[in-house]
């Protein structure tokens, strides 16, 4: 089978047919027509085997996590998710592998109504690179700036879970089996918050979706912001799963770990009674897990209400000293 025949059979016809869709999959490049009055929304991320997925992943979990992170990153500005191109590098021709991984991304396509209109197949070691395009009304989009004393910090659903999943597989971290299952789905197969991202829309002064982890991410918040903020742990919340091991692992990893694809937002008082209207339908729940401030720097407040300061200090709002959290 050659490259056009695999892209034909797998590929082709796997995801919803669009009807802003001109011309997809099949010649040079796609045409595309966007809704007047709007703007387009462009996101990227890659995969790489052995580092951002463990080798011998299942290919639909491949699938749906390298389509759910560009997803994710379309919830956390707003954007209506409409088409995507697939950069695939391949080790060999597996069509049992290339089967899976396709049905791992048509399903999550389809559940998004998003169409795959083009991409490049080339052979080398397993890699998967995926852009995203989405659409906003003019003047819509939600930004990383935007955040002003005052207003509230809030998740959605709940930070950590991959965190303990991938504890779980590599340091053998033990798990009561009915959490393992759900742990391994928020590692493996994450849902994009793009219901969520479409209905901070008008509401959320800043957004921004959690992959380095909630004190990292909001931390970009913040600087983008020229703000501070004070967080609850007593606020944050964790799953059932997370709160079975916390005496053991601690807060640590649910707030700096990462892979989460939550979206961590703030929100001006103002807009609470608009919030509180449509924040029923978040199926993942959400939490204000604290408050914005004028102070720059993030305060973390443990449980007793004393300071809390991460052991880990990876990111480069640590090491550069911009970020460091202040008691
Ligand atoms: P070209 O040589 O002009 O780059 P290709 O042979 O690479 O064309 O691709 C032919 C068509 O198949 C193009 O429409 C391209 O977008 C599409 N395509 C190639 N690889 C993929 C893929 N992995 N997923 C989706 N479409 C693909
Ligand atoms: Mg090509």
């Amino acid at each position: 089978m050659g490259e056009f025949e695999l892209i034909q059979k797998y590929f082709a016809g796997a995801t919803p047919t669009r009807a802003d869709v001109v011309t997809g999959i099949g010649d040079d490049a796609a045409v595309t027509q966007l809704p007047p009055s709007h703007e387009l929304v462009i996101t990227t991320d890659t995969l790489v085997a052995g580092v951002h997925f463990p080798d011998g992943t299942a290919a639909a979990d491949i699938g749906h996590k390298a389509l759910a992170v560009n997803l994710s990153d379309l919830a956390a500005m707003g954007a209506d998710p409409v088409w995507f191109t697939l950069n695939l590098t391949l080790p060999s021709l597996d069509t049992e592998w290339l089967r899976h991984f396709s049905g791992g991304i048509a399903a999550l396509a389809r559940e998004f109504g998003v169409q795959l209109i083009g991409g490049d197949t080339t052979r080398g070691p397993l890699a998967v690179g995926i852009t995203a395009f989405g659409t906003v009304p003019r003047g819509s989009a939600l930004y990383r700036r935007g955040a002003r004393p005052g207003d509230r910090v809030y998740i959605t659903g709940h930070v950590g879970d991959a965190a303990v999943a991938l504890r779980v597989l590599q340091h053998g971290l033990h798990l009561p089996a009915e959490y393992q299952t759900a742990v391994l789905q928020q590692l493996h197969r994450p849902s994009p918050r793009v219901r969520e991202g479409l209905a901070l829309r008008g509401l959320a002064s800043a957004c921004i979706d959690i992959s380095d982890g909630l004190v990292a991410d909001l931390g970009h918040v913040l600087t983008a912001s020229g703000v501070g903020a004070t967080l609850d742990l007593k606020r944050l919340a964790v799953s059932p799963a997370y709160e079975s091991v916390l005496a053991e692992i601690g807060w640590e990893l649910a707030l700096t770990h990462g892979d989460d694809y939550e979206l961590c937002f703030t929100l001006p008082l103002a807009h609470l009674p608009a919030f509180n209207a449509v924040s029923p339908r978040f199926a993942c729940g959400f939490s204000h897990i604290g408050d914005i401030d004028a102070e720059l720097g993030l305060r973390i407040r443990d449980e007793a209400g004393a300071p809390y300061v991460p052991r880990t200090t990876g990111y480069d709002h640590f090491r550069d000293g911009a970020f460091a959290p202040r008691s």
